[in-house]
């Protein structure tokens, strides 16, 4: 996922706890962060069984290896009973808002005598619960909610059951589903697509909702004619006459990576395995701007081996896609914000692209160690733009991502839990952990130990690393062993003189971090410097500079600036006008620190617009910063709101204090 930038946000704690009533427990449960005083809640099944989040990943998903850390943020326990295959029957309805069939769970029994099966469930309705060949009922309780984590769907079944099918619907405020009207998807029909990622894949498949576990998965998806229904799965490339899609998905996966998006949607060949998705009007645009993928590919390979998914299509979607991206497997969910025009903007596909390898294939255990996912492809995003597009290139991302790094380091304190690799999460949204310091913590300490070893014996080792783990989930202290055990053990005293313990669990940034240094980004310096002499932009030599110029350019500036320079720079460069949202987003940014007005309209057209929330953050941020910029925020927001992912929505809400 190219996410991040959430830094600023309040931590939610979980406010209160649950009962834990254990009506068809049989192991003990851990105490879980989440849980608390007991509390007596409404809506509880009769007898209703809750379950401590906690259990999933001990053994799962891996039976070869060490167990895993437990993941603090699912219900499910499989190491008892593990879901190896979902066949999914769905009809979506549009008006309704609600998608409605059956998951069909071929269970893999770990322990013999185990007699219930734990499922992670939020805002389903469960209708009916049946074994084997779909006649027997199941008694089935759903445990009380708890926040973000949703319910325990407890099923009781005699051991050995190999099939559970669950009858369910969607609620038409699933997490997971963007619903978009023709008017906000830009097109002349609605428009939906899912963002399972990281614990939302619940909301709309009742499931083992931790990475920790993967299955292979089938899907039959009903929708009206007329619209086009694909999935992280083998795709159609053409619209069927009735609506209906099957689809298969051969790897297994995780939950977090099952995907649904389905629309007026069209495809175009980019190669023998790569392709286009998008709405009609923007296909020919998007094909353009990501006609490199098929050369990204090849390099991705040349580094990490083969590409073991099949097709690589690409999913450009309407502009309230929360997200950069997304790395579902073999279509990977894209903000139209990167279709710049002129192909700057693509290291978000070396991204996703790259996950192919980091998250997909090797997957972090649970959401602690989202920066095995996230540090690892910001690392190989960048590999990857260097074989493509030169070092110089590779450097100018790297030391904007450093950039990033300080920043986040500096709002969150060096001292902050939040600033470790190796986080703590429990009892909180995964999505509070999402920073930087996953992203560009995480790929800085791959490229310091690289710089330590030498890049070719560094390729190897990733190569090794890859082709071992391929389908399993790792967390932090196994990567560790491993990393030692095939590379840092050769050099006796290494993995001490890099403070590797100091990386992964301990706060802030270790002296060992190596700094990369751009020679793209000393000409633009020397401009910077140029223009706090006084020298007028109209006078500066920018010939040449691309979207990662006009960055390092915007984001140094000196501070602050008046009205009459921010006028200069404005009519030189036509920041207000750009057509690229990067550019655009960073020059915002920079007009709302330094209230300058005329940029206004643009900032309102800006947040109606556009729904990633990579830049609606910091803008609502620096907007509630004052009374009369807060003031602004909420009367844009209430009308911008309807149109943002329930994801931007929840970060949003929290900025402004928003109450419905
Ligand atoms: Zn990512």
């Amino acid at each position: 996922m190219r996410a991040f930038e959430l830094s600023t946000l309040a931590l939610t704690v979980l406010a209160g706890g649950m009962p834990w009533l254990f009506a068809c427990a049989s192991a003990p449960h851990p105490a879980a962060t989440a849980s608390g005083a007991a509390t007596a809640r409404g809506g509880v099944a009769p007898g209703g069984a809750a379950v401590a989040p906690g259990q999933a990943g001990a053994g799962a998903g891996d039976a070869s290896a060490a167990p895993a850390e437990a993941d603090p943020h699912s219900f499910s326990r499989p190491s008892e009973v593990a879901v190896e295959h979902l066949i999914l029957d769905l009809s979506v309805d549009f008006p309704a808002r609600r998608l409605s069939g059956r998951a069909s769970l071929r269970l893999h029994s770990k322990s013999s005598g185990a007699d219930t099966l734990y499922l992670d469930t939020r805002d389903l309705d469960i209708q009916r619960v049946t074994l084997e060949d779909g006649k027997t009922e199941a008694p089935f309780t759903l445990g009380d909610p708890v926040p973000h984590l949703g319910r325990s769907l407890a099923i009781r079944i005699p051991p050995g059951t190999t099939w559970v099918h669950v009858d369910y619907a969607t609620a038409p405020d699933a997490a997971a589903l963007q619903w978009l009207t023709p008017a906000q998807a830009g097109s002349a029909l609605p428009l939906l697509f899912t963002q399972s990622e990281a614990i939302l894949a619940r909301t709309w498949v009742p499931c083992q909702d931790t990475p920790a576990v993967r299955q292979t998965y089938e899907a039959t998806v009903r929708v009206p004619p007329g619209f086009l229904a694909l999935m992280s799965a083998e795709n159609p490339t053409a619209k069927t006459a009735d609506g209906i899609y099957h689809f298969r998905m051969p790897q297994p996966v995780p939950s977090y990576l099952l995907a649904l998006a389905v629309g007026d949607l069209a495809w175009k060949q980019l190669s023998n395995r790569s392709g286009v998705y998008a709405l009609p009007e923007t296909l020919e645009r998007a094909a353009w701007e990501l006609a490199d993928t098929p050369r990204m590919m090849a390099a991705a390979e040349k580094l990490y081996g083969p590409y073991r998914w099949g097709r690589y299509d690409l999913l450009v979607l309407p502009p309230s896609y929360p997200y950069g991206g997304m790395e579902n497997p073999r279509l990977t969910f894209a903000t139209p914000t990167i279709l710049a025009g002129d192909r700057s903007l693509v290291s978000l596909v070396a991204h996703e692209l790259a996950h192919s390898w980091s998250g997909n294939l090797v997957t972090n255990a649970n959401w602690n160690d989202f920066w095995l996912n996230e540090g690892f492809t910001v690392y190989i995003e960048r590999r990857i733009m260097e074989a493509l597009y030169g070092k110089d290139y590779a450097d100018m991302l790297a030391v904007l991502g450093r950039q990033d790094l300080e920043d986040t380091l500096r709002e969150k304190g060096t001292d902050s839990p939040d600033t470790r690799l190796h986080l703590d999460l429990a009892g909180r949204d995964p999505d509070d952990g999402v920073s930087d310091i996953a992203y560009e913590k995480g790929a800085l300490l791959l490229t310091t130990v690289e710089a330590a070893v030498g890049r070719e014996r560094f390729d190897r080792f990733l190569r090794g690393y890859f082709d071992t783990f391929a389908f399993q989930s790792m967390d932090s202290r196994r990567f560790v062993a491993y990393l030692k055990a095939h590379l840092l053990d050769t050099h006796p005293g290494l993995a001490e003189s890099l403070r590797l313990d100091d990386w992964i669990y301990a706060p802030g940034l270790p002296q060992t971090a190596i700094t990369v240094r751009s020679a793209a980004f000393a000409r633009i310096d020397q401009a910077i410097a140029a223009f706090a002499a006084g020298t007028p932009p109209a006078q500066l030599d920018t010939k040449g500079w691309t979207t990662h110029h006009w960055l390092r350019f915007l984001r140094n500036l000196p501070q602050p600036l008046a009205p009459a320079r921010m006028a200069d720079l404005d009519s030189s460069f036509h920041f207000t006008d750009t057509g690229n949202d990067e550019i655009l987003d960073a020059w915002l940014l920079l007009a709302l620190r330094n209230t300058y007005e005329p940029a206004g309209a643009a900032l309102e057209r800006f947040l109606i617009a556009v729904g990633r929330r990579k830049y609606l953050q910091p803008l609502y941020t620096e907007l509630a910063k004052t009374p009369a910029g807060a003031e602004t925020a909420l009367r844009i927001y209430a009308q911008a709101r309807p149109g943002y992912h329930p994801i931007t929505r929840a970060a949003i809400d929290k900025i402004l204090d928003w109450r419905e």
